[in-house]
């Protein structure tokens, strides 16, 4: 993983143009995500489909979602209110290198030097552990994908199933290769079932917990109204972080704030279900402050913006700070199932990736991600809360245009090619006499029916598609000649 910049952490990859096409030429990676996708669609269709008050559930979680961003500074202040009532301590992060500072003084105070995580995408979106290990501290992840991407090296390319794109037999080769480095070894002569490597993990993750005096973790939601801050998951790994250690340090996004405890009620019937396909989540910790007698001693809530306050502004585009990392739009997308996550560049993959990346980065920092969809809308179908991707994609779009159009000084080819389009289908003879001209050029060209690579500077465009030949003659000369008269 490549560090920070911008504020987010950005992954070693090209624009995504350039990394789909690598992405396309492998095989393994395509079938491996071709699998993993259709079985959780298949799952989540099947209990969404359980539900006769679905539709309404998603609208209640849209509703909700849009009035909290609307009154985000109340709401934010609430919570900080309640949190310290309730005996944390709330600390405001700007930016990444804030977050990052805060989590590591924080850890630096306790003496220790090394921290348990639960799987967060604040913390990956922020580059904490590098962070941390630049101030000499080891953050160890314990949500099994995570372990598997941090084993390995690598890097997350799913916002549920870090390693999404990793098999089984892979999965067995690192933990055979790696875990000895880490702590304790995978068993001699593992095997690549489900369980035996679960089995290993558990083993090696057991010694972890046991001896952290520290954890970070991110946070699902966090309650205005009582201060509460729960994280859903299906391991039990993040409920062993949340519980043993002394020190408790959850970094969350402002937008994951929600006005009521009542609140709860509907994002924790939309989420698994969306995410996982389960009914209910296994575990949900809930933790309100500190206790006494009961879990960590000390409780630190990092609130942190990074970018969504500038999100905020933008009234179409806020709409993609409603999104609960559920991964549904990833799981039905045609073009995040071929390229897979890591062609996004960014820890946020898929149609929300290409939607939030470029918002809280800047579109000059992400200008080619609004363009990573083929906008069929399986995306807006799927999602939860109703967030209308499409909708978004498009507003992008026209921003980076724009953007691209303030910077340069001479227009560009494209740029040139719609102004002469608009010329064209601003005057019915100019569109007649093209489409004349289409005809025969295209008739000159076509092999076997089809026009392929296209002369000059129409190449980029053919490059990866064939046209079919236009018709001899227009549709609107044919309707003069056939039904004008009549
Ligand atoms: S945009 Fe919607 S579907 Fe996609 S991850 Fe967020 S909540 Fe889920």
């Amino acid at each position: 993983m490549s560090g920070t910049g911008d504020g987010l952490v950005w992954l070693d990859t090209p624009a995504f143009p350039q990394a789909a096409r690598t992405a396309l030429a492998d095989p393994q990676l395509r079938g491996n995500l071709r699998r993993a996708t259709g079985t959780i669609r298949d799952k989540r269709l099947a209990v969404t489909g359980e539900l006769s008050d679905w539709e309404q559930l998603r609208e209640a979680g849209e509703a909700l979602k849009r009035r909290t961003l609307r009154h985000l500074d109340q709401y934010l202040e609430e919570l900080e209110r309640s949190v310290t009532a309730a005996g944390g301590t709330v600390h405001w992060a700007a930016d990444a290198e804030e977050a990052n500072r805060i989590v590591t003084e924080l850890v630096r105070a306790t003496g220790e030097r090394e921290v348990v995580k639960v799987k967060s995408m604040a913390t990956q979106e922020i580059g904490l552990n590098e962070a941390l290990a630049e101030a000499g501290i080891t953050a160890y992840e314990t949500d099994l994908a995570e372990l598997i991407v941090q084993l390995g090296e690598d890097r997350p390319s799913h916002i549920l199933v870090p390693a999404i794109h990793r098999n089984r037999a892979e999965i067995r080769e690192i933990f055979l290769r790696e875990m000895g480095r880490w702590g304790r070894p995978a068993p001699e002569g593992l095997s690549d079932e489900p369980r035996a490597l679960a089995e290993a993990a558990r083993l090696h993750l057991r010694e972890r917990f046991l001896r952290a005096r520290v954890a970070v973790s991110g946070a699902n939601f966090g309650v205005a109204e009582t201060g509460t801050i729960a994280v859903v998951e299906s391991e039990g790994n993040g409920r062993m972080c949340l519980t043993l250690p002394q020190t408790l340090i959850t970094v969350m996004g402002i937008e994951k704030v929600v006005p009521s405890f009542t609140d709860l009620e509907v994002f924790l019937q939309l989420l698994p279900r969306s995410s996982t396909g389960e009914r209910m989540n296994p575990y949900t910790s809930m933790w309100t402050g500190v206790t006494p007698g009961d879990g960590p001693r000390e409780f630190h809530l990092v609130l942190l913006d990074n970018g969504r306050t500038a999100t905020l502004r933008d009234t179409v585009g806020r709409q993609a700070l409603a999104c609960i990392r559920c991964s549904a739009c990833l799981n039905v997308c045609p073009v995040y199932e071929r390229t897979g996550g890591h062609a996004y560049g960014s820890v946020y993959p898929g149609p929300i990736g290409a939607v939030l990346t470029p918002q809280l980065a800047g579109v000059d920092h992400a200008a080619s991600l609004p363009f990573a969809s083929t906008l069929c809308g399986a995306c807006y179908d799927a999602c939860p809360v109703k967030i209308n991707i499409p909708e978004v994609l498009v507003h992008l779009r026209a921003e980076v245009v724009e953007a691209k159009r303030r910077s340069r000084h001479a227009p560009t080819a494209e740029a040139l090619a719609m102004k002469a389009a608009a010329a064209v289908l601003a005057s019915p003879a100019r569109l007649a006499a093209a489409q004349k001209a289409a005809a025969l050029g295209g008739r000159a060209l076509a092999r076997e029916g089809r026009i392929g690579r296209l002369p000059g500077p129409l190449r980029g465009w053919s490059d990866a598609r064939d046209s079919p030949v236009p018709p001899a003659e227009s549709f609107r000369a044919w309707w003069r000649k056939n039904r004008e008269q009549s």
